[in-house]
Formats: C-alpha cells, sequence, structure tokens
C-alpha cells in the first residue's frame, strides 16, 4: 500500500547527520503504521505484524529469525506480536538484549480529532497522528535502527532481539506471551523499552533531564458497589446507595497513602530539584534529603506530575447508580483507579481503602488481574550507553533513574525476570505530550534525534 510519498524535504533534518537514505525508510515505516487502526476491537494487529515482518525480511533478515506469533484475546479478538532476532558474532559472550515496543493503539475517533488520526501528518513542526508517540514512534525507531545496521553490513557482538507486542494498551497478554511460552525466542539478559523514558525540555529547547525509566507503579482499578433495596422516591428510606457510595468516595478523597522512596525515585528527586525552579524544586531537594518532610511532601501532592512519585495514589474516575429519576437507587458503583508503590500489594490497598470508607456496606471487586513487577536495579553499561545517546543530542543533560506512575509491557518483562529499562529517544516539551489524547503528535526534530539515540545506544551496548 505505497501511496505517493506526501513529505516535502522539509520532513527532513539536514542538520541531522543521520544518512538521508535511512531518514526516509524510517519516515515511511511510521507513515505505514500510523494508517493501521491498531486498536482494540479493529483486527488490524496480525496486519501490522505481517507488515513488519516483510521489512525485516525484505531488509536481509533470514525467515528462521523473523517470527510472527499470534494470540486469540478472549472475546476472540486476534493479536499478534513479532519477534526479529538480529545475530551477533557472540565474541562478547554475552547474552543478548531484548527491544520492546508495542504495535497497538488506544483507539481515536476521526470525527472528534481536528486531522485524519490515521494518517500520518505534518504541520507547523509536528507529526500528528494516533501512535505518533505512543507507540508507533518505538517501533519505527527499533525496525528502523536494525535496517539501517543491517543494511550497514554491522555485526554485532551479542545478539539483539525485537519484540513487539500487539495488546499493551489493554491487555499486555501478548508481551506476557512473549517472556513465558516463547522464552526460548526472547530470553536476554535485560531488556530496554522503547515505551517508557525519555528526555524533557525546557522552553528554550534545552535539555533539562533524562528519564532513564527502571520502574513502574503497579496499576490496579476496583469497583466499589452500594447496594440497597430501594423503593419510590416520594417515600425516601434513611439509607440511600448514592450517599453512601458518595461518603464512601468523599472519604477516600481526603485520604492520602503514606509516603514512600526507593532508591530509583530519591535520585530522581536529587537530580530534578538542580534544574526545577520555584517551591517545588525546593520541595524536591528537600524531600530527597528527607521523605519526611512534611512541607516538602505537601507540596508534592500539589503537583500531578510528581505525587505519584511519593506514594500510593488511588482515585475515582467512572460513576454509575440508579436506575429511574423518581425510584430510589437499587446500587451505586464507582470505579477507582490505583497506582501502587513497588512493594506494595494490590491486597494490601484493598484493605486501606476499606478501612477508610469505613462502611461494611462497600463492596469490592478488583478489575482484570492487576501485575506488580520489581524494581530493575541501574547497570553501568545501560546507563553509560544511555548517557552518551543523550550526550549526541543534548549534551550537559542529566540522565536521571525513573520510577513511572503509569504502566507498560515492562512490567510483564520485569516480572518475568528480565531487568526491563525505559530509554525512549524522545525529547519533549512538557506541553508537547498528547499521548492516549486528542492531536496526539511529537516534534519533527525528535523524530530525527531519536534515530540516532538508539544507534548510539547499539553501538555501545553491542558494537566493538
Ligand atoms: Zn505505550
Amino acid at each position: 500500500m505505497l501511496l505517493l510519498w506526501p513529505f516535502t524535504l522539509q520532513a527532513q533534518d539536514a542538520s541531522s547527520d543521520y544518512p538521508e537514505p535511512y531518514q526516509r525508510t524510517a519516515l515511511e515505516i511510521y507513515r505505514t503504521l500510523i494508517g493501521y487502526r491498531s486498536a482494540a476491537g479493529h483486527g488490524n494487529v496480525p496486519a501490522v505484524a505481517r507488515y513488519l515482518a516483510d521489512q525485516f525480511r525484505a531488509g536481509g533478515f533470514s525467515d528462521e529469525d523473523i517470527h510472527v506469533l499470534p494470540l486469540s484475546l478472549e472475546g476472540g479478538e486476534e493479536v499478534a506480536s513479532v519477534v526479529v532476532r538480529y545475530r551477533g558474532d557472540g565474541s562478547s559472550g554475552e547474552k543478548p538484549i531484548l527491544l520492546i515496543a508495542h504495535m497497538d493503539v488506544v483507539d481515536a475517533l476521526p470525527e472528534d480529532w481536528e486531522r485524519d488520526p490515521f494518517t500520518l501528518i505534518e504541520e507547523d513542526g509536528y507529526f500528528f497522528g494516533r501512535g505518533s508517540l505512543d507507540d508507533k514512534f518505538g517501533v519505527t525507531m527499533l525496525t528502523a535502527t536494525f535496517l539501517r545496521m543491517k543494511a550497514m553490513g554491522w555485526v554485532p557482538t551479542r545478539d539483539l532481539i525485537i519484540a513487539f507486542s500487539g495488546d499493551e494498551e489493554t491487555g499486555m497478554l501478548t508481551a506476557r506471551a512473549l517472556v513465558t511460552t516463547h522464552r526460548a525466542l526472547t530470553d536476554a539478559e535485560f531488556a530496554l523499552n522503547a515505551d517508557g523514558g525519555g528526555g524533557s525540555l525546557g522552553p528554550q529547547g534545552e535539555g533539562i533531564a533524562y528519564n532513564l525509566q527502571t520502574s513502574e507503579k503497579t496499576y490496579a482499578t476496583f469497583e466499589l458497589t452500594v447496594r440497597n433495596p430501594g423503593g419510590h422516591s416520594s417515600m425516601p428510606r434513611a439509607d440511600n446507595a448514592i450517599y453512601e457510595l458518595a461518603s464512601a468516595l468523599k472519604a477516600i478523597e481526603g485520604f492520602r497513602f503514606p509516603v514512600m522512596t526507593n532508591e530509583t525515585t530519591i535520585r530522581y528527586f536529587e537530580a530534578l530539584a538542580q534544574v526545577t525552579e520555584g517551591e517545588v524544586g525546593e520541595a524536591m531537594g528537600r524531600f530527597a534529603r528527607d521523605p519526611s518532610d512534611e512541607w516538602a511532601a505537601d507540596v508534592l501532592w500539589g503537583d500531578p506530575a510528581q505525587v505519584g512519585i511519593t506514594r500510593t495514589t488511588c482515585v475515582a474516575t467512572m460513576l454509575r447508580a440508579g436506575h429511574a429519576e423518581n425510584a430510589l437507587p437499587q446500587s451505586a458503583t464507582a470505579t477507582v483507579n490505583c497506582r501502587i508503590f513497588p512493594g506494595v500489594s494490590v491486597a494490601e490497598v484493598e484493605a486501606t481503602l476499606r478501612d477508610v470508607t469505613g462502611n461494611d456496606g462497600v463492596e469490592f471487586r478488583v478489575l482484570g488481574e492487576p501485575t506488580a513487577s520489581p524494581v530493575s536495579e541501574l547497570r553501568d553499561d545501560v546507563l553509560s550507553a544511555v548517557a552518551a545517546a543523550v550526550e549526541s543530542q543534548h549534551p550537559g543533560t542529566a540522565v536521571v533513574p525513573y520510577m513511572a506512575p503509569y504502566g507498560t509491557d515492562g512490567r510483564e518483562i520485569r516480572s518475568a525476570g528480565i531487568p526491563t529499562y525505559g530509554v525512549m529517544g524522545l525529547f519533549m516539551r512538557d506541553e508537547e505530550i498528547f499521548a492516549h489524547g486528542l492531536d496526539e503528535r511529537v516534534p519533527v526534530r525528535a523524530f530525527f534525534g531519536a534515530l540516532e539515540h538508539w544507534y548510539t545506544i547499539f553501538t555501545e551496548l553491542a558494537g566493538r
């Protein structure tokens, strides 16, 4: 499905050292991937997988090293993952490195978007499209870098293995299967995740910090339900499902889980304190020195970008109740989404929430099967490879260990015993991040910078 080349030459970065033909290949892959509506329910993930397998085959990878692995989800939808092994000469004597990204996206409704979400559009210095950031960007980077290195005749000193999953945004079952059922294909010393980490830029485009993601909070969702016999609204009973649920939710609103830290979060706040101005910067420094500093914890509580790094959080996200305007509600249900600090179990959080609501009549139900994952200990080889890549794009930017308040496939890989590091090559200003939302985009300059980033990481970790 090769259409007319839609880009003018401005879509290339003349200032980049990245060779022009490889820039074009990367853009073509990116454009094609965004053209697939690979959201849950649309059944397009297997086609994306086949398209990618074709690119690797055409790029000189042999059939025995390319695997498209189908998986049927509950409900019947077919998804897939892709594994590609780049054979090294074994000279380093080290186990392979796994490279992960995901092919699926959160759905986007074309009628809500200003531009068609499933067409890559370049405008005002940005690439727009669903998945332009999360995570067709990552898939493109890894694919394009494999193809470039292969075309150059480069032979790594150890095997590199790409593993693209197909349901990261919903169940993460393909990622789980990749490191369990298909472990023989994916076993590695550690994994690099193209869907985590990344750099932040200041207003002038200067590097502020690069987050090297070593851990993720556990994602868990609870449904809280209050039931009641109900009745006619002209004869209200003293008890009422909606009021009871509302009281429970107000109690949760007023509750703060205790402050927690680990080596990653302390080093994170130490480093960010150096580059963050005002009250928040001061709070970061004080918190890193003394996490029991209440003033510091209070200031960070008030900053949505930082609160999740300091503790477990739970927040109400959905409500449904009642069945008629003139009937007493027979049930009221709220959805409460939690992001749990590593080391705390889902059951402990449930017990705390039950306590906080103070009402045995509130029923709790855990949705899905939350997976908790360990912190990956920082490795010197990964740290120095990433530092070299960061230095070449944005000299002087600090590389900071980072615990993500969100979850990715990384949690499945870590849970299976493979340490995983989010080392995405993207540098953006905070206000440029629109993942999952409307008008998802990445700056054009960042696209070419990320190609350089992965090229450097590959040569640092598996070059001579
Ligand atoms: Zn993602």
